[in-house]
């Protein structure tokens, strides 16, 4: 079935949300680009600039300042998440076709998958915070101590398109359950959902200025919002040399916090003491085929023992076959686009590399129906990589694999660990003593041992090195979103 009948183009609502209403850019200007999926004109979202960020941190600023969110205890803010969830999965469809309509990605991903994730996300931290607890001092004499979590006031969250509704949940929820105020930079390939998803939180009971988006583009209106002086922390997911001008603009500013959630190059480690070659190479093809591997913790280098190599990778291109993109409004299909015909043409420039520099390429030979034109691209695994090259250390963020062989325990962690990033990681072996010893050795954010990407809500997901500061997910998060006050009580 093609649901893209089911969408109305013209009532697609494309104005920033700020002060609880919806707006254009003060500037007048709008988003210009074109689709993925057919090339056709997606132009016409509101291009917010400072003047538009300044309007919204000054309304999350009076809203914080105001106390009509902060003041309001733990269950209430809890009960207005719960009904938002609700409203989420009410509107479920709506929220996949206006992302699968922007991002190429396919609407079954969203529907199945993405809006369901988020859901629970939201899910989750909602039944935490009131459950979370503030610590008291040891107790002496006359002395009594509390130390307790306070909302910081306004945060900026700076998204990126590659699962838009899932990562904006992972940050404004906790942010806002904690009290805060937050004011939403969402990716310019990405922005419909989420301003979509501004008129159901006010149905659900989150005041004005409490919640605000501002669309635009990331030079413009990113940069006004993780400078501007009354932020006090920034939570960002994107590239790398992104990541690092938010350090930037903090110390140019007012030394907000700032949390990074940047890139990866995540090592698949297959020893050859695993017994299920099989079941690795299907669980790689999932998580790395999946979204057109547009996915920051895809396990992208498969660090493998030469002796299961060969079967490894029967058993592999036996699976790529299952991600053969084709329509992504085709609601059986698991694949569609890349995002944008630039990030079709950056990663196909890393295989037309690797087919210069003598490397075998395999992409399977089937074919699907698509839009004529569509920037789709086939699984693509890039046979012999030697870490040292340019395949094997920068992020592709396609659906690209690279094979990197190795002859032992030792360099296989040697070469996990030769990389820039460490955002996850997995291993696949069946010695217990060897799942230890690499499980301890790799320096990424996330390690799994014999499975990859089914951690949930309960595990905190960021890294090291280039790959951030910080983490999204789980109950830790709380204190990302607060600063710790100390009261020193003394009696007499
Ligand atoms: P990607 O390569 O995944 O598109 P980016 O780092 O370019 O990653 O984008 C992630 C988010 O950061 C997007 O919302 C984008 O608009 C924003 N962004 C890009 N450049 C800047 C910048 N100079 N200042 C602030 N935000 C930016």
């Amino acid at each position: 079935m093609i649901t893209r009948n089911k969408l109305d183009e013209t009532k697609i609502e494309k104005r920033a949300y700020i002060n609880g209403e919806y707006v254009w850019a003060e500037s007048g200007e709008v988003i210009k680009k074109t689709s993925s999926i057919d090339g056709s004109d997606l132009s016409g979202i509101a291009a917010c600039d400072e003047a538009d960020v300044n309007k919204a941190v000054a309304a999350a600023k009076a809203a914080f300042e105001s106390g009509v969110w902060v003041d309001k205890t733990p269950e209430e803010r809890k009960n207005v998440f719960l009904k938002l969830a609700d409203l989420m999965e009410e509107h479920r469809e709506e929220l996949a076709l206006l992302d699968t309509y922007e991002t190429g990605r396919c609407f079954k991903n969203y529907y199945n998958d993405s809006i369901p994730k988020a859901i629970e996300c939201i899910r989750y931290f909602a039944e935490a915070i009131d459950k979370v607890y503030d610590t008291a001092i040891p107790a002496r004499g006359t002395e009594f101590g509390v130390i307790i979590r306070k909302p910081l006031g306004v945060v900026g969250l700076i998204t990126p398109w590659n699962d838009p509704m899932v990562v904006d949940s992972w940050k404004f929820t906790p942010a806002l359950l904690m009290g805060n105020s937050v004011v939403i930079k969402p990716a310019e390939q990405s922005a419909l959902s989420l301003i979509y998803l501004a008129k159901l939180t006010k149905e659900a009971g989150i005041p004005d200025g409490v919640f605000n988006v501002v669309p635009g583009y990331g030079e413009k209106a990113g940069k006004a919002l993780a400078l501007h002086m009354d932020v006090r922390a920034i939570s960002f997911t994107g590239s790398s040399a992104t990541g690092k001008l938010m350090l930037t603009y903090a110390g140019q500013s007012n030394m907000k916090r700032v949390y990074l959630e940047c890139g990866g190059k995540g090592p698949y480690v297959v020893s050859d003491k695993c017994k299920r070659i099989e079941e690795a190479a299907k669980v790689l093809a999932a998580n790395m085929f999946y979204n057109e591997g547009q996915i920051c913790s895809a396990p992208s280098r498969v660090i493998i023992n030469r002796k299961v190599m060969d079967k490894f990778l029967e058993c592999l291109k036996n699976e790529a076959e299952k991600f053969v993109p084709g329509n992504p409004f085709e609601s059986e299909n698991e694949v569609g686009c890349v995002v944008s015909r630039e990030q079709f043409d950056k990663v196909n420039s890393y295989i037309d590399w690797a087919k210069n520099n003598g490397h075998e390429v395999y992409q399977p030979s089937l074919t699907k129906e698509n839009y004529p034109n569509a920037c789709s691209i086939k699984p693509t695994i890039i046979m012999n990589v030697n870490n040292d090259e340019k395949v094997a250390r920068e992020e592709i963020f396609g659906p690209v694999v690279c094979i990197i062989p190795v002859d032992s325990t030792e360099e296989a962690i040697k070469v996990a660990n030769d990389t820039n990033y460490g955002l996850a990681g997995a291993l696949w072996t069946d010695d217990l003593n060897e799942a230890k010893l690499l499980a301890d050795k790799i320096e990424a954010g996330l390690v799994h041992i014999n499975s990859y990407g089914n951690d949930d809500n309960s595990a905190p997901f960021g890294g090291i090195k280039e790959s951030g500061i910080g983490k999204d997910k789980s109950a830790f998060v709380f204190d990302e979103f607060s600063y710790q006050k100390t009261v020193w009580m003394h009696f007499d």
